[in-house]
């Protein structure tokens, strides 16, 4: 058997990152701008929402920080929002989560206008991406389909298994896969067998949240595994795949770090060029 493929994030998202840069830069006008709006001072979102600053930064995105303090209430949240709606420099408005427990992601998701919403949670871009229309998707998910298409891998008449059904990741990934004719099912903390049906899997998709929680035994000779997990435990970083062990018997496999993580990024940065794309042609 030959060697399996390391699938590198970083090298493409590094890719898409310089051809957003060449875009804006060769486009008259004003530049793309996104709208971060941060509740309270979580210390992970803080590192996030810098993350996403500097990338901006570097790809001659106009980037500003929304701070409310994590006393703020859901009328001022969303009085924010809704001055960003109306901020015609603003292009793409994203609200980092966590959210302090008193306040609703979902109605801030209905809240951000669809063609602002960069991270594909609101539910007009849900329905348009089950419906296989065009619109703003989830971040995660387009990464990981861009990365398989950039590894040649097939998804068309592929059986994927996804382990996890979160809106932000399981279930758009899903949509995602299905729409490129990909069988597919969706795995989580009810479902039976669970080893089994992975390792039935072409492509498996681990976004579970717990560390090395796919171990070889999950994992069909030849399989594409792709690890979404990020869990900080006393090791450092953590994926959901037990990384080493399963690179004997997988076929490619994104690393954690530098797999799936710096897609994300990137293509929060693609959304918010579609959007700024999107609106010139609005005028
Ligand atoms: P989430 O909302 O916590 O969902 C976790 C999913 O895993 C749930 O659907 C849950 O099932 C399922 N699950 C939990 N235990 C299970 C078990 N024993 N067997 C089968 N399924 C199980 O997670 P998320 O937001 O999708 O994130 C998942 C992981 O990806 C986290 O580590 C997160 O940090 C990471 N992440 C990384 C990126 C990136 O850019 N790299 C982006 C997003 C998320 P139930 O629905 O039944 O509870």
């Amino acid at each position: 058997m030959r060697d399996p493929v390391v699938l590198s994030g970083r090298e493409l998202a590094s890719e898409v990152r310089k051809s957003l840069a060449l875009e804006i830069t060769a486009t008259a006008g004003r530049p793309p701008g996104l709208a971060v709006v941060m509740v309270g001072d979580d210390p992970a979102s803080g590192v996030y929402v810098s993350m996403k600053e500097k990338a901006c930064a570097k790809a001659g995105i106009s980037s500003s920080i929304a701070r409310l303090p994590g006393t703020a209430t859901q009328d001022e949240l969303l009085r924010e929002i809704e001055r960003l709606n109306g901020d015609d420099s603003v292009d793409g408005i994203l609200c980092q989560l966590p959210l302090p427990g008193h306040l609703s992601p979902d109605s801030v998701a209905s809240a951000i206008l669809p063609w602002k919403d960069v991270d594909g949670f609101h539910p007009v871009n849900v329905g348009k991406l089950w419906r296989g229309e065009e619109g703003l998707f989830p971040c995660t998910p387009v990464g990981i389909t861009a990365m398989l298409d950039h590894y040649g891998i097939a998804i068309d008449g592929a059986r994927a298994v996804i382990v996890g059904r979160s809106n932000i990741v399981g279930k758009p990934m899903a949509a995602l896969l299905l729409r490129r004719h990909s069988t597919v099912t969706v795995a989580h903390s009810h479902t039976p067998d669970l080893q089994d049906l992975c390792s039935t899997a072409d492509i498996l998709i681990a976004a579970v949240g717990k560390p090395r929680f796919i171990t070889p035994d999950f994992v069909k000779y030849g399989a594409t595994v792709i690890d979404v997990g990020t869990s900080r435990t006393a090791d450092g970083l953590s994926g959901d795949v037990d990384y080493e062990p399963v690179l004997e018997k997988c076929g490619a496999i994104t690393p954690v770090p530098g797999g799936v993580g710096p897609l994300t990024i990137a293509f929060l940065l693609s959304n918010t060029v579609a959007a700024w794309r999107a609106a010139r042609i609005r005028g």
